[in-house]
């Protein structure tokens, strides 16, 4: 129900603040979001949406849930911030847990960030730490894949593979080249003894949600061990039960095999805190562990105890709420009523991150909207009262909080095809007039 707060500003004028003041800075929003309640949202005019992107695959837990506001508030009225020449119980504790959770060998370290950008610096780091302690001097590329996206800080760009994103600020840090994403052969041919690393993100969200051919990331697995090369997972999006497993390393329909895929370290951060930044480099076992030590590498704010708290409320209450398997039945039921819609011509999915490819439904003579179709349905989405996202021109990106319940998921379904029908009769009509 719409229901405008008396004296509170209103949403036009609200975003014509944001023009004013923001606008160039971040893309120009449609929408001012004001408060948030399990899988809906309300913007300043009080009209609901259902979520289906999770802030980009961070709100594991839904909005406001309970047990992370709980955390939060304990915590900030208990210690909220000691920088790191001191640590606290929520720090420790999260660590203990993020080891326990990855299965990480005696001797495995964590280190605290605040972002997924922030954590694949620190991963880059130490690449370069792996490189430089290798005695031929000569171990300093480090391989990414094609259509990869690590984030936006200068390393974790230069690891981006996207040109659009790069070019603006190159000259960005070397030694970083891109290989032919998810081809064992490609990667073969590229390694030798003077590769530092091979970062690949498990399944790779912002190129659309794409997986791998089974058994790509088991001979990724071997190929970087063979030749002296660390392998580092970004599990920033496909992380912290996103997939339905706790990190997607471990998840069968990801590697194609029952046992995970155990790499050298792993970057974490979105659903990891649940709404609160936090991001974490994980390093497996003691001789990787070691590369990086004490004093080398800092962030003020990484692991402090809000964040850490928030980070144990989530992956207490996935466990406690039987989530993960509520993420792999509910994942497997959007995505067979999607795949089902006239208009869809692919879906990639692995728990609740889908991709779903769309184009104009049979029968349809519609010419396809400028900038295309997947961005048009995510504005219809909004006046129809879903938060959707595109990764491209054809492709939306769902990506909702894990409690999303069967309810909401049937419903997209049942209305993607009249959103698809709202998208081509707006365009049919802006097309008549035209001609
Ligand atoms: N790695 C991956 C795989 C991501 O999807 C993202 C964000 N979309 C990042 C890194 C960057 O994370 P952040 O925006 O928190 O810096």
């Amino acid at each position: 129900p719409a229901a405008t707060v008396t004296g509170a500003p209103s949403q036009a004028g609200l975003l014509g603040r944001y023009a004013s003041s923001l606008t160039g800075v971040f893309g120009a929003p449609s929408r001012v979001l004001v408060r948030g309640e399990g899988v809906h949202v309300w913007d300043a005019d009080g009209r609901r949406y259902t979520d289906f992107l999770g802030g980009i695959a961070v709100n594991a837990l839904g909005h406001a849930h309970p047990a992370l506001v709980a955390a939060v508030t304990e915590q900030l009225g208990t210690l909220g911030h000691i920088s790191n020449l001191f640590t606290s119980g929520p720090q420790i504790a999260l660590a203990e847990r993020l080891l326990e959770l990855a299965v990480a060998p005696e001797g495995s370290t964590v280190f605290f960030a605040n972002s997924g950008s922030e954590a694949n610096e620190a991963a880059l780091k130490l690449a370069r730490r792996h490189g430089r302690e290798d005695p031929s001097g000569r171990r300093a590329r480090v391989l990414a894949l094609e259509h990869s996206f690590h984030g936006r800080t200068l390393g974790a760009l230069a690891m981006t593979w996207k040109p659009t994103y790069r070019e603006p600020f190159e000259p960005l840090p070397g030694g970083i080249e891109f290989i032919p994403a998810g081809d064992a052969a490609a990667l073969e041919a590229a390694l030798d003894e003077t590769v530092a690393a091979v970062i690949i993100e498990p399944v790779q969200g912002e190129s659309g949600v794409h997986g791998w051919p089974a058994g790509y990331l088991q001979a990724a697995r071997d190929l970087t061990r063979r030749h002296g090369a660390l392998l580092i997972f970004d599990e920033v999006q496909s992380g912290t039960g996103r997939t339905g497993t706790w990190f997607a390393h471990q998840n069968p329909a990801v590697t194609g095999q029952d046992e995970p895929v155990v790499p050298d370290a792993m970057t974490l951060a979105k659903g990891l805190g649940g709404g609160v930044p936090i991001g974490a480099m994980i390093s497996f076992g003691p001789q990787v562990s070691a590369l990086l030590t004490a004093g080398q590498h800092g962030t003020t704010f990484g692991g402090n105890p809000v964040a850490t708290a928030a980070g144990l409320a989530v992956l207490d209450t996935i466990a406690q709420t039987g989530l993960l398997q509520h993420v792999h039945d509910l994942g497997a039921r959007l995505a067979r009523g999607l795949g089902a819609v006239d208009g869809v011509t692919a879906v990639r999915q692995y728990g609740l991150l889908i991709g779903v490819d769309i184009t104009v439904p049979s029968g349809v003579e519609t010419p396809v909207p400028d900038g295309g179709l997947a961005p048009a349905v995510v504005r219809a989405g909004l006046e129809a009262g879903y938060l959707l996202n595109a990764t491209g021109p054809s492709t939306l990106r769902l990506a909702p909080p894990l409690v999303l319940g069967e309810e909401e998921a049937d419903r997209l379904v049942a209305d993607l095809p009249s959103l698809l029908d709202a998208v081509l009769q707006a365009h049919q009509q802006q097309h008549d007039q035209e001609n």
